[in-house]
């Protein structure tokens, strides 16, 4: 088998995937605060994340990969719209009020996800229902020196963790020389960072050793990747924004909670820019999922962000988007022409082109490359080989793509979202092998009522639209 190699954002080289287990590979993805409809850069994460995670399911097996995606549902910015809405009279108290912001933010999230062929990941913890473990790791950073209460705060003393700074490069030192550090007069030294804080009357908080208070952002991560992949788990991803505070805090935390590696490949996707500029609220070029898939369907905005690699800055303008719409139409075309396509069983990698596209996959997740192979591939299949069809499809499926009927495609979109059937199905499997049988039931009477019915094989899940 060939082995996968990914950029390690912590070495800066190309390295030979090995997981700590291949029986269960773990990823982690810092996921979306929920606050307001997700934008643009919150897509790019989730389809790179999720073609990596599709890609790892092939090569070490579907029940083989857990894939943690969290959702930050304690925010100041959830805080102040259940505010808002309070002063506009909607009844309710704030925890209501705040619970009704985070669960609907959450479902147009799904629906937008969705839409772009994203699988549901294993486990989507939320923060609010960790923050027990929270505690837990704040008070055994304090037992072991790494943090201070003070005030009603905790701060990590960044000076006691003395790799901090080394995923993004640069020293404590530089930090402060450059960084915009709150300057607090509780805190030993500027750079140290807010584990806990006090909340007052109107925000939400929890009882703690250090009074009613919430955690900080950054060891929200550290707590959930723990508490569902343990001490040392495989790949965190996450956009390059983060690298520098997030995901080094997670590193010092983490490390300092627990010891030993906490990450062995860290991943990061690159910027997103509109039109070659920043996206900015002020810039007036800032857009939702939801905006963007007004104007164009999902598939299209897959496969025009995977025409990208993962670590180039993405540039999005309707024109390029435009082009990966005809780009995609082409493929579908091909398929169509080429009349009933079977379902491969299974891939023969050795086949050359098959081989091409692996090659491109496994030499740091090239979805360039691979998505290159696949249109060389359409002249063969325009030639009449049936064969050829049937391996465009299952080679584009490897990548979320070209899974819905080309008649349906072509002519504006099946009604059910066939990505989304396999992501629910895929999920409910994952819930009976945990033995969650209610969470399985949940997940069939969710597609009962959307019409779809499945069928338990030997051989796996199928469905059919009832
Ligand atoms: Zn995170």
């Amino acid at each position: 088998m060939v082995t996968i190699r990914l950029t390690n954002s912590k070495t800066r080289r190309k390295e030979d995937f090995r997981p700590i287990e291949p029986s269960n590979v773990r990823m982690y993805v810092c996921g979306p605060t929920v606050y307001d409809r997700a934008h643009l850069g919150n897509a790019r994460p989730v389809v790179v994340f999720d073609t990596l995670y599709r890609l790892l399911r092939h090569v070490y097996g579907q029940g083989h990969v857990t894939y943690v995606r969290n959702f930050t549902d304690v925010d100041d910015k959830i805080n102040a719209e259940a505010l808002r809405r309070q002063k506009a009279g909607s009844p309710g108290t704030l925890e209501d009020l705040i619970h009704q912001r985070t669960e609907e933010t959450i479902a147009w999230y799904h629906a937008d996800m969705d839409a772009l062929g994203a699988l549901r990941p294993s486990h989507e913890p939320r923060a609010t229902e960790y923050i027990g473990q929270m505690i837990a790791m704040t008070q055994g950073l304090i037992d072991t020196g790494h943090a201070y209460a003070v005030e009603g705060h905790v701060l990590f003393r960044v000076r006691s963790y003395s790799d901090y700074g080394k995923l993004s490069g640069r020293s404590v030192d530089d930090m402060i020389a450059g960084a915009r550090v709150e300057v607090a007069p509780f805190k030993e030294d500027p750079m140290d960072f807010v584990l806990w804080k006090p909340s007052s009357g109107e925000e939400p908080g929890w009882e703690s050793p250090w009074g009613k208070g919430r955690p900080g952002w950054h060891i929200e991560c550290s707590a959930m990747a723990h508490e569902l992949l343990g001490e040392s788990f495989d790949i965190h991803g996450g956009g390059l924004d983060l690298q520098f505070p997030h995901h080094e805090n997670e590193i010092a935390q983490s490390v300092g909670a627990c010891g030993g590696e906490f990450v062995r490949t860290w991943m990061h996707n690159g910027f997103l820019n509109i039109d070659d500029t920043k996206m900015s609220k002020s810039l007036g070029n800032f857009f939702t999922i939801a905006d963007v898939l007004k104007k164009f369907d999902g598939e299209s905005v897959r496969l025009f962000m995977l025409r990208t690699h993962y670590r180039s800055p993405f540039n999005f303008s309707d024109t390029l988007l435009e082009e990966a719409r005809s780009a995609l139409k082409r493929l579908y075309t091909a398929l169509d022409a080429a009349g009933p396509v079977p379902d491969l069983a299974a891939i023969d990698w050795a086949e050359p082109r098959a081989a091409a596209f692996k090659a491109a996959m496994d030499d740091d997740f090239n979805t360039p490359g691979a998505l290159a192979v696949l249109f060389d591939l359409v002249g063969d299949v325009n030639r009449g080989q049936t064969a050829d069809a049937a391996l465009l499809k299952a080679l584009a499926g490897t990548l979320g793509l070209l899974q819905a009927q080309p008649k349906a495609y072509l002519q504006g979109g099946s009604s059910v979202d066939e990505n989304f059937v396999q992501s629910r199905i895929d999920a409910r499997t994952a819930a009976k092998q945990a033995r969650n049988f209610a969470a399985a039931d949940g997940i069939r009477a969710e597609l009962a009522a959307l019409g779809i019915e499945l069928k338990d094989r030997p051989q796996g899940t199928t469905w059919v639209r009832a």
